[in-house]
């Protein structure tokens, strides 16, 4: 059987971190299996749901590379909704309830004070037909509880957590649908895992108790529940995710100066047992994507790591990687002398300006300037000026180390450090070069 995932966002915000982690292990494991990834949006709630948050989750989707094989949407789907509800009710296991939230609210405070968990308490299922006309006559319209059944132990093996037992009876009856008949998640989302053919449902910890319903309903709508595995959720150093890495999209990440490899790097191995790496080739990832090395603990997601990797990434890309990203007119050559100096690749524009100058080089004092001034005549243009002019002048003035190299250094591009000199003279060229010894040396 082909393996098909699905990422499944509320666009009710931007995605975070987490968010994007979920979408990159669902897309990782359907790739490592050669199946289908799919993208499904839960927009069932109308009020909280926004086009644009919508655009926004394919966008950032589309930056990180994780092409989605389909997409649908749940908005779209309501009739599929009704006809499963209707389905379920004549099989009794939908049944409808009237009580408002304050008296939901009363009823778990009482539990939760005499030190009992706070489940439902199947009034509504203790009704008669009378007592539901009744309440109807009066105006009351019902929301909708999914029954579940107490007599079977829930069980099923999870890719992350092992194997998982939930005693039906410690569960409330889920909420299904609202008295205005709007959706709450729990169906459509079965729903749609059974039409789309989910064999995969990967996600956060988070659902652990959704998913023990949802196996009863998958069951109750007479399908098999897919496999399912759930992983630890992701946290910030300092324990919750910040607002900023909460809740910006990619959007946050790409300013910057984030690569999407990066972020896939980094978020594919953390919190497994396989080490973070600078990988920039998807497939290496996905060859040892592992649910197996999957861990309990939360994640942590640190943003320094990020860094880390990004910078590793960066010296890796190749000139065609990057080349629309560059500062017009800057060469294969030049990409690739700047890289290795670089964070992001931003900031090659700074690099690039120092290339074509012109630079400011510090104040020097009467000996370096006589020794730029030798440079100047000394320089000689050929396959390694760097190397010919450093080696000359070595052996003419008796310098070595910093003396020898720094006050070049300052006098061709302003600066203390940078790339490789041997790399970045050539880019310069002669006459520039030239000129700007000549600079230093009578400033
Ligand atoms: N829309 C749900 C969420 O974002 C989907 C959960 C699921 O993967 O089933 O939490």
């Amino acid at each position: 059987m082909t393996t098909i995932t699905r990422f499944a966002p509320s666009p009710t915000g931007r995605l975070h971190v987490g968010n994007i982690r979920t979408a990159l292990h669902n897309w990782m494991l359907a790739q490592k299996a050669g199946g289908r990834f799919m993208l499904r949006i839960d927009d069932t709630d109308a009020e909280r749901s926004r086009e644009e948050y919508v655009e926004a989750i394919r966008e950032d989707l589309a930056w990180l590379g994780l092409h989605p094989d389909g997409e649908e949407r749940q908005s779209a789907r309501l009739s599929l909704y009704d006809e499963a509800f209707e389905r379920l009710k004549d099989a009794g296991r939908v049944y409808p309830a009237y009580e408002t939230q304050q008296e939901l609210e009363l009823k778990r405070k009482v539990q939760l004070g005499r030190g009992l968990p706070p489940i439902y308490d199947r009034a509504a299922l203790a009704l008669s037909e009378d007592d539901r006309a009744a309440n109807e006559a009066a105006g009351e319209m019902p929301h909708w509880r999914f029954r579940l059944d107490h007599d079977e132990p829930i069980t099923w093996e999870d890719g992350v957590r092992g194997a998982q037992k939930f005693d039906a009876a410690q569960l409330s009856d889920p909420v299904i649908r609202r008295a205005d008949g709007s959706w709450l998640y729990m169906l459509p989302s079965c729903v749609d895992d059974i039409d789309m053919g989910i064999t995969d449902v990967l996600r956060g910890e988070d659902h652990v108790s959704n998913t023990a319903v949802q196996v009863q309903m998958f069951t109750a709508l007479g399908a098999q529940p897919p496999r399912f595995a759930h992983e630890a959720l992701l946290v910030g150093r300092e324990g919750k995710l910040s607002k900023r890495l909460g809740s910006l999209g990619c959007d946050a990440f790409r300013e910057r100066g984030i690569e999407p490899e990066a972020l896939i790097a980094l978020l594919a191995r953390l919190g497994t047992s396989l080490p973070v790496e600078p990988i920039a080739h998807r497939d290496t990832l996905v060859g040892t994507f592992d649910l197996s090395t999957f861990g309990r603990a939360p994640a942590k997601f640190d943003d320094a790591e990020l860094d880390r990797v990004n910078t590793a990434i960066v010296h890796q890309l190749d000139y065609a990687d990057v080349a629309d990203r560059l500062p017009h007119g800057m060469y294969d050559a030049a990409w690739h002398a700047i890289r290795p100096n670089l964070e992001t690749v931003g900031g090659a524009r700074e690099w690039w300006a120092i290339v074509q100058g012109p630079v400011t080089p510090p104040e020097m004092n009467g000996d370096t300037r006589a020794y730029l001034a030798e440079a100047a005549s000394t320089l000689e243009w050929s396959a390694t000026p760097w190397q010919d002019l450093t080696a000359t002048l070595k052996a003419q003035t008796g310098r070595k180390g910093k003396d020898l190299f720094l006050p070049l250094r300052q006098a061709l591009t302003g600066q203390n450090h940078g790339p490789d000199m041997g790399e970045l003279l050539p880019l310069i060229g002669e006459k520039e070069a030239r000129k700007r010894l000549q600079n230093a040396a009578s400033s």
